[in-house]
Parts: structure tokens; sequence; C-alpha cells
């Protein structure tokens, strides 16, 4: 069996590897960002202090983005290359809400979960930042997160995953070239054809290029038999930016603590800068909607490039429950514990002080804040796109096993979800096309 995985990140990895448990089977990964093994992750990647990573540019993609209906285009940042966003993101590993995975009939959540073999620890408390410190001392529901970490470093799904695979040469990974489209012929697929026009045949095809990437293909190969693209999701989100009081230490994870209140969940940063300028060191506390209400769209441009239309804030419920945290938030800063570290709060980088105290200001805020959380999702619905199975409806030997398939956006942080999603869909892919 000659299968085609389309993108090496969280999901592609996962599936590349479980596809080759079965000795018949042979994989071809296509990626194009650069290449990524243990023996040559650069140290940025594997640090615990994930702001490192996002200095590795060429690990970094753009694609156009309208946040709000009606708002200005944007670039939002995803990963590329090996590893995917998984090779760059901020580490914290979070499966999410069990009553959430019921709701959809998801009932074999935990099993899937527990096969995942990227590791998840909490790290000393040495290694904990000043922002860190301050929420874990000032709210007692505050926690320390689970990072995907081992030894002090970093542990991506490449190396996790796909390595072990490839070195026995049931997988082999093309780097630097995308997929443009999928080829069909008589309802089934047939293979991909790559952006430089080459031909891969298959006899069955897995897309794993992202929330954003794997709608943006099926456009491309012109299906339109189903929505693709619509339903997106994002959590959206505000920063709260902290300017540090001299003398705050950049050791340590980036990120090592959240705090869930109402219906967000508001995680820090124990630093933000990724140059090595000199000047006053900046922390902030995310404060994201995890389960909102609003939705959008993935469509294409004129040059066949997706553009992200998030839809966000549409309804006055995600609005109110970004107000709500963030008022929680001016609540929390006025504990001496932040006092100790924080010289001031402002409510963007352009220096806008922040003001906690009158709705109509935070509401304007909430509208402003670039929202971006980075965790894209549910732009080919389970249900409406695809299958229980992850299979494209109406196309035996086509699945889409990433962020795009869960029927909404996961109640927290969306890697672990997407992890336990694919090891979920994985055995199912493998047993079904004929
Ligand atoms: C900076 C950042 C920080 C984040 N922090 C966290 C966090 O702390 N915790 C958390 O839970 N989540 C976090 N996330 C989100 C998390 O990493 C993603 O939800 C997860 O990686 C999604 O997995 P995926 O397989 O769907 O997509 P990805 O991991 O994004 O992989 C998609 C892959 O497909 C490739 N691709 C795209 N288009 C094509 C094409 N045409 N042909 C072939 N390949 C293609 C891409 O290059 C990429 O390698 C973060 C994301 C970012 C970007």
């Amino acid at each position: 069996m000659r299968w085609v995985v389309v993108g090496a990140g969280a999901a592609g990895c996962v599936v590349a590897a479980r596809l080759v448990e079965d000795p018949s089977a042979h994989v071809v990964v296509v990626e194009p960002g650069p290449d990524l093994t243990a023996s040559t992750t650069p140290p940025a990647v594997t640090s615990l202090d994930y702001v490192a990573a996002l200095r590795e540019q060429d690990r970094l993609a753009t694609t156009k983005a309208v946040r709000n209906a009606g708002g200005a285009v944007t670039d939002y940042v995803t990963g590329r290359g090996v590893g995917g966003s998984a090779a760059v993101n901020g580490l914290v590993m979070d499966l999410g809400d069990s009553a959430q995975y019921q709701a959809w009939g998801w009932h074999d959540v935990a099993e899937a979960a527990v096969r995942v073999r990227v590791p998840r620890q909490i790290v000393g408390e040495e290694l904990f930042g000043v922002v860190d410190r301050a929420l874990l001392s000032t709210r007692r529901a505050a926690h320390p997160v689970e990072l995907s970490v081992r030894d002090g470093r970093r542990v991506t799904t490449a190396e996790a995953y796909l390595d072990g695979a490839r070195a026995d040469g049931h997988v082999d990974v093309v780097v630097g070239v995308g997929v443009d489209r999928v080829a069909f012929a008589r309802g089934r697929a047939t293979g991909v054809v790559l952006d430089d026009g080459t031909r891969l045949d298959a006899d069955g095809v897995v897309l794993a290029a992202g929330a954003l990437g794997s709608p943006a293909i099926l456009l491309r190969s012109g299906v339109d038999h189903v929505p693709v693209g619509i339903g997106l999701q994002e959590h959206p989100s505000v920063t709260v930016t902290l300017r540090l009081r001299p003398g705050a230490p950049r050791a340590g994870v980036a990120t090592g603590a959240a705090w869930s209140t109402g219906g967000v969940v508001v995680t820090t940063m124990n630093h933000t800068r990724t140059d090595d300028a000199v000047g006053p060191e900046y922390g902030a506390l995310h404060v994201a909607l995890v389960r909102p209400r609003s939705r959008g769209r993935v469509v294409l441009d004129g040059d066949g490039h997706p553009v992200a239309h998030f839809g966000q804030l549409a309804s006055t419920y995600d609005v109110d429950q970004l107000i709500d945290g963030l008022q929680r938030v001016g609540e929390a800063l006025e504990h001496p514990a932040f006092g100790d570290v924080v010289e001031v709060v402002f409510r963007d980088a352009d220096g806008t002080p922040a003001d906690f105290s009158a709705r109509d200001g935070l509401a304007d805020w909430v509208r402003s804040a670039d929202g971006a959380w980075l965790h894209p999702a549910a732009s080919c619905p389970m249900g409406t796109v695809v299958d229980d199975d992850g299979r494209l409806i109406g196309t035996a030997n086509l699945f889409i096993v990433d962020a795009s398939v869960f029927p909404e956006i996961p109640a927290a942080p969306t890697y672990l979800p997407t992890l336990m999603l694919a090891e979920r869909l994985a055995p199912r892919v493998r047993r079904a096309p004929e």
C-alpha cells in the first residue's frame, strides 16, 4: 500500500509512523519547509524557552488572515518544516475537556491519549519565571502546565514519531516543496501534484497540512461537494503586556503556568522578546476564550493561497467572556506578588496603559487585540466534510487527519488534542481503503 501524507506537522508525523506499522505499507511525506531530525534539531528548537524557537524564521509560515469580520488583513503565523507548528509551539500540553469529547461521541479519547509518544512533564519550580511565580502565588486555581519536554529539552513530534520510521526505511520525506492539489480519477484519489508539477501516485492520501493548509489543498483540487473551509475557529485572545522590573531573569521556561477562570484560560509569558536588544524586559498574560461560539472560513485568494477569515467576536457572548476575563486579570494584577515584579501594565505593544475599570473600554480593547493564540482548527469539521474515520465524505481513499477535522475547536491549546486525534484516526485510516 503506497500512501502519501501531506504535511509533516504534529498530526502528519503521527499518522505516517502509525501507517507503516503495517509492514506492507510505504509512506511518502511531503513537507514544504525544512527537514528536522533529532540529530539536526537546532538548540533553539529544543530549548525550554520556546520564544527562542520563534527566531528560526525558516520554520515559520505566514498566511493572510482577517480576525474579525470586516477587519484588516494581517499576517497569521503557523509552523513549517518537519515537526510543523509543534517544533516552534509554546510546549503547553493540555488534553482539554472530556465532556466536550463525549458530546462529539468520541468515547475513546483517553485510550488514544495514552498512545501519544510525545512526553509531557511539569518542570521543576526552579525553571519557572517571574510571571509564573506571581500568578501561582496570587490565584489558588492557577497551576503549573505540562510541557512537551523530557530531560530539560523539547521533544518534537518528528523525534517522537518520524525519526524511527525513517531510519527503518518505511517512510521517505520529501522537503522543500508543497502539495498543490490532489489528483482524482473515478471518485478516488490517485495521488498528489506538487507545487513544481511533479506527480506522486498513491493508493491512499492523507492530508495533514493543518487547519489552513488542508482546506486550501481541497479547494485548489476543486472539491465542492462538501463545505470545505467552513467552520474555522481559533481561540480569541487578548494579550496583557507587562513591563517587568529591571533584573527579571530570562532563564527557564517562557510559559509555565495557567489559570482557568470562567470561560477563559490565562497563560503566562515570562518574557516575550525574540531579540537580544538591551532595554526593559516584557512579560505577558494571555487571556484566551476556550469555547468560542463564533466561526469563520478558509477561502483562496486569486493566487490559490489560503486566506483565514476567522470571524471572531461575531457573537456578543465571546466578547463578554473576554471582558469578564480581563476584569479578573485586572484584579489579579493588583496583588502585591505582581506589584513586586511588574512595573507597568500595557494593553498593547505600543505602550497604551491598561485600564481594567470600564466595560466599554475593555470591549474596545478586546475588539482591537490581535486575537491570535495560533490554534487554527475545525475548518473541515467531522460530520460535514469528513466522516468519523477522517475520510473526505464521498471519497474512499482520501483522509484529513489534522486540526481541521475537530467538529469545533477543542477547549484547550490544540497540540495535545491534535496528537490524540491523530492517534485516534490513524488505525481507522490504516484499515479503511480497499
Ligand atoms: C507559535 C505557536 C505556538 C503554539 N503554542 C502552542 C502550545 O503551547 N500548546 C498547544 O497545545 N498548541 C500550540 N500551538 C498550536 C499547535 O502547535 C497546533 O495546534 C498543532 O501543531 C496543529 O497540528 P497540525 O498537524 O494540524 O498542523 P501543523 O503542526 O501546523 O502542521 C501542518 C504542516 O503541514 C505543512 N503544510 C502546509 N501546507 C502544505 C502543503 N500545501 N503541502 C504540504 N505540506 C503543507 C506545514 O508546513 C506544516 O509542517 C502553537 C502554534 C504556534 C504556531
